[in-house]
């Protein structure tokens, strides 16, 4: 164990935040470094300057879920659009989660998502709720989002109509450049966007925001519709829907950065060999009746399938992101199934060691089992997206496990996981003062040389994406697209 010398180490790091100021381009200075978030009281000098290069490293964000830019644009004038451009933008997805659970009734929540209500009506009707449930990190989130975009602390009385108003402004053409670059200090962010079906065509991918190819329709919950768009006219038996597949990676993979499948929400992901002389059967009955087969015959027919994406992934070379762990949403996760994750995803992880698994979300509440995944697999990698907010202090206890047994290299620190940019910023806070907290107890403990933190900063915050991912490809494939 090295001596924690304090010059080597501020030496060090203002040789890592040159490097990460040159990465980030002209942008201005974003407010990933403002480190107001950490009490006055327990600020030593050590966590102080690991705050400072946290905030000063810019993040490689490895999921999202935003939509299209100028759809959220064109929504913001729309009464008939979902989701007001209000204060309750602060209380969407994963905060409705939370206030639900503490009590809220499900149509109050519509009510305040919806543009019905004015935002004091609004504020009386979830202020009981939010009082409920504001210590959670879904809340804290909406705080610190609030704090970063607006430079307000909370959500009061007093100032929701202001926030409002300043929420519908703030959405206009570059507001995402804005939020992610300048606000959130994040570099660049991959999407997988849940309106665009296998693959956003949209729009190019740019050096702000790159988009996953999703292998859902194609394999997980296939579907004919989406197996007949990617092969371009009927499918009748197992070998077109291979075709099929092999067509969507070919249009799409050159300009992917990933490929990206959340079958863990519909099923076990214990993805057996299933060949084609049986899948081809199940498939034939499938395509002249989808509600034909039986759940054992449905998950054979998937693996088949699933495993055809693999393998094209393996020609593309797209890491392949998994979902595991907790379910978003309230009142419908089995417990059972989620705990056998990552006991189940053993056999392809061996099976297709060409494959890069990147196993999201850390897999709570089992992230303990994804640490010996990652120190035992050379092809899995642990991505921290989402997991910050759903229970922060296991993210940062989660970090420093890992950071002692499994190689750095495996481990990607941030995705924000979010629909509304406008959270993203809190998320990423939320982020840095996790990182921020690990690296420094990692130090006080001795597990880690305080010379070394410069360099393990930036490898979590943005080395191990840009090692992983391939998006000079993604970019140079987009512009010629
Ligand atoms: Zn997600």
């Amino acid at each position: 164990m090295d001596r924690v010398d304090r010059r080597t180490f501020i030496g060090a790091s203002g040789a890592a935040v040159g490097l990460s100021a040159a990465a980030f381009g002209d942008s201005p200075d974003h407010t990933g470094t403002d480190t107001s978030w950490m009490p006055e009281n327990t600020r030593s000098s050590l966590e102080k300057n690991v705050a400072d290069l946290v905030a000063r490293t810019p993040l490689m964000d490895t999921h999202e879920h935003l939509p299209p830019e100028k759809d959220r644009v064109a929504d913001a004038d729309n009464p008939d659009a979902d989701h007001a451009p209000d204060f309750s933008i602060f209380f969407t997805h994963y905060a409705g989660s939370d206030l639900q659970v503490a009590g809220m009734p499900e149509e109050d929540y519509r009510r305040l998502m919806s543009r019905k209500l004015s935002p004091g009506e609004k504020w009386r009707l979830v202020k009981p709720w939010y009082d409920r449930c504001r210590n959670t990190g879904y809340l804290l989130c909406a705080r610190e989002s609030l704090r970063a975009l607006h430079g307000e602390t909370d959500l009061r009385d007093d100032n929701i109509e202001q926030i409002s108003e300043r929420v519908k402004q703030d959405i206009r053409p570059g507001f995402y450049r804005r939020v992610l670059r300048d606000i959130a200090g994040i570099e660049h962010a991959q999407v997988n966007c849940l309106k665009s079906g296998t693959f956003r065509e949209s729009e190019p991918a740019s050096d702000l925001l790159s988009f996953d190819l999703s292998t859902v329709s194609l394999a997980s919950s296939v579907s004919m519709k989406t197996l007949e768009r990617c092969a371009g006219g009927p499918v009748h038996t197992l070998q077109d829907a291979h075709a099929a597949i092999d067509r969507a990676f070919e249009r799409f993979g050159p300009r992917a950065i990933a490929m990206k499948d959340q079958s863990a929400y519909n099923r076990r992901l214990l993805y057996e060999e299933v060949s084609d002389a049986d899948a081809a059967p199940l498939f034939e009955r499938f395509a002249r009746n989808q509600q034909s087969l039986s759940p054992t015959e449905r998950e054979a027919l998937q693996n088949n399938l699933f495993r055809r994406c693999l393998r094209r992934a393996e020609d593309y070379r797209l890491p392949v992101k998994l979902h595991t762990g907790y379910y978003a949403g309230h009142k419908h996760m089995p417990l059972e199934r989620v705990r056998h994750n990552f006991t189940d995803l053993c056999r392809i992880i061996a099976e297709f060691p060409g494959v890069n698994f990147v196993l999201m979300h850390i897999g709570y509440p089992y992230q303990h089992e994804l640490t010996a995944l990652c120190k035992h697999y050379p092809n899995v990698y642990a991505d921290m997206c989402w997991a910050w907010i759903i229970d922060p202090v296991s993210g940062a206890h989660f970090m420093k496990t890992f950071l002692t047994a499994a190689p750095a290299c495996k481990l990607l620190s941030f995705g924000g996981d979010y629909l509304y940019v406008e959270l993203v910023p809190g998320h990423a806070r939320i982020a840095r003062q996790g990182i921020t907290r690990a690296i420094t107890e990692l130090v006080l403990s001795g597990w880690l040389a305080e010379s070394d933190v410069p360099e393990l900063v930036e490898r979590v915050m943005r080395g191990n994406a840009h090692e992983l991912f391939d998006l000079d490809r993604v970019l140079r494939n987009a512009s010629g697209a």
